[in-house]
């Protein structure tokens, strides 16, 4: 991945995903909006305690600089879950979609701009250059014991027909091993659901991880039936990259979120 700019906004931008051409997409930095410390500056999170004016303003500068309609950018309120919306038909009405509880949509509308909201937690962005369906998921620890990554492919499967060797997935900047510890308590989360822990966490001491997120959900997409060269990784911590990205852990819950955003391009 590299930082790129569109219009005057700062992003990273998958290779993989620009190659494949039919869509618009990136992961956000905190450069460029108008936001106050400590939400300073492009913060794109409605959950946050910085104005919800600001926040609008923010996702009007992030919209008109990939060219989509502020009115169809689509975002959820993500309760850490599994929860999917899968939006398979025109809507002139998106608003709405803002009060479900999930943490991924998938779809295969163009024009119709989908995100995740993270500041350490995991974005994912999915594509079907052949069928032309498009995920974005929101992956921290819980989304990512409970399989959401599997669970976008599936609906991408079930729902549109997509092959799973055809997916390509860009796996955003997020908190690293580096700066990640965590505890028992996620430990057993990760064994109750079934997924693989210990292969992604190194001991830290009695009852401690540091867990790399970022590989436990490139090892569940290539489980999920992706090819290796189809899972590109962004190889930033966003709790090391202070100047560039939002950290929940880092900046002590006061902080701003970052967008994982991907659109299809096409007709509207
Ligand atoms: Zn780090």
């Amino acid at each position: 991945m590299q930082i790129k700019k569109s219009a005057k906004v700062h992003y990273v931008e998958s290779l993989l995903l620009a190659a494949a051409g039919v869509s618009v997409h990136g992961f956000s930095t905190r450069h460029e909006g108008v936001s106050r410390p400590p939400y300073n500056s492009l913060n794109l999170g409605l959950s946050t305690l910085d104005s919800s004016h600001n926040v609008e303003g923010n996702r009007s500068i992030l919209t008109r600089a990939f060219g989509a309609r502020y009115e169809k950018l689509v975002t959820v309120t993500q309760v850490h879950g599994n929860d999917l919306l899968v939006l398979d038909e025109p809507n002139e009405d998106f608003s709405h979609f803002q009060k479900l509880e999930c943490d991924g949509i998938v779809t295969n509308q163009p024009g119709v701009m989908i995100g995740v909201c993270v500041a350490d937690c995991v974005p994912v962005l999915l594509l079907d250059p052949n069928k032309r369906v498009i995920a974005a998921l929101h992956a921290g620890w819980k989304g990512t014991a409970e399989g959401i990554v599997r669970k976008g492919v599936e609906a991408m499967v079930g729902f549109f027909g997509s092959e799973p060797g055809a997916i390509l997935a860009a796996i955003g900047p997020a908190i690293g091993p580096c700066c990640y510890q965590v505890d028992t308590p996620v430990a057993e989360a990760f064994r109750k659901a079934g997924t693989q822990f210990e292969s992604f966490a190194q001991a830290a001491g009695p009852g401690k991880w540091q867990l790399d997120l970022v590989e436990a959900n490139r090892n569940q997409l290539l489980r999920a039936g992706l090819e290796e060269g189809h899972v590109e990784t962004s190889g930033f911590c966003v709790s090391c990259e202070k100047d560039l990205f939002f950290s929940y852990r880092r900046d002590n819950g006061e902080t701003g979120r970052q967008m994982g955003f991907i659109m299809l391009q096409g007709k509207k």
